[in-house]
């Protein structure tokens, strides 16, 4: 295989590990936003049952002032019951007072229910106080978890990049140039694999001719149809190829 041709595997391998984690990053924001919803949700809920309770609790307060003015009230008409003479004054006077009476009764049996609501609308609030803890919680570890993915992530990217000019330097500039091209108009895919004589970009079946020529590897071709880079993978040659590398980095 040409020098060329296999520095062109080596780049797209690169290259496609590099998109991958680029795109696994930029996805990262979207995965926290979906991780934060339950907390979000148990927010909400704790502010709507704060809300609840903070106007059980005015209710409360305004029943209690109700019922000190029905009893001033009381008070004052029993106070006056003495100055009455007439008959029936004194029956409009008392009708009054039965009135003021029932109004205390329905007031105090109002303010019972208030408080009945507001302890059992506290018990809910601590709950749901407890829950948006825990909640908050495994929020903060995800969030500490994806970060330490990125930090990872963008570590593992500077490596692949540094390595990415280690081959981009040996290339020859108009062959990299073309394919930096092909990358832009494929979507990140420039050198594919012809396998059983089928490109592994387009899936276009290759001419019989161009196929035998494809198998030596000694130049490169595109593909007729998806215009990508193609070579011929003969696994063992390949495989005795990058042990001779090895042994030559190493040596
Ligand atoms: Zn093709």
């Amino acid at each position: 295989m040409i020098e060329q041709l296999r520095l062109l595997i080596e780049l797209q391998k690169l290259d496609t590990e590099i998109l991958a984690l680029h795109s696994k990053i930029d996805l990262m924001p979207d995965n926290l936003a979906a991780s934060e919803a339950p907390l979000k949700k148990a927010e909400v809920s704790f502010e709507n049952m704060k809300q609840g309770l903070a106007a059980q609790e005015k209710k409360k307060k305004d029943r209690e002032h109700s019922i000190d003015e029905i009893n001033d009230k009381i008070n004052k008409l029993k106070q006056r019951s003495s100055e009455i003479k007439n008959n029936k004054e004194y029956q409009a006077h008392l009708k009054e007072i039965e009135k003021a009476e029932k109004d205390m009764k329905a007031a105090e049996g109002e303010l019972l229910d208030a408080i009945e609501a507001i302890e059992k609308s506290s018990k809910q609030l601590a709950a749901e106080q407890a829950r948006l803890a825990e909640e908050r919680s495994k929020f903060d570890v995800v969030s500490k978890e994806l970060d330490k993915a990125i930090a990872l992530h963008k570590q593992d990217l500077k490596k692949l990049k540094n390595d990415r000019k280690k081959f981009t330097q040996k290339l020859e500039p108009d062959v990299y140039d073309k394919y930096i091209g092909i990358m832009k108009s494929r979507r990140g895919l420039a050198v594919v694999e012809a396998k059983n004589e089928i490109c592994g970009g387009c899936n276009l079946h290759i001419p019989p001719q161009m196929f035998v020529e494809l198998k030596h590897n000694n130049e490169i071709v595109l593909c007729p149809q998806c215009r990508r880079i193609l070579y011929y993978c003969n696994s063992e040659a390949v495989s005795e190829e990058s042990k001779g590398e090895g042994l030559k980095a190493k040596s």
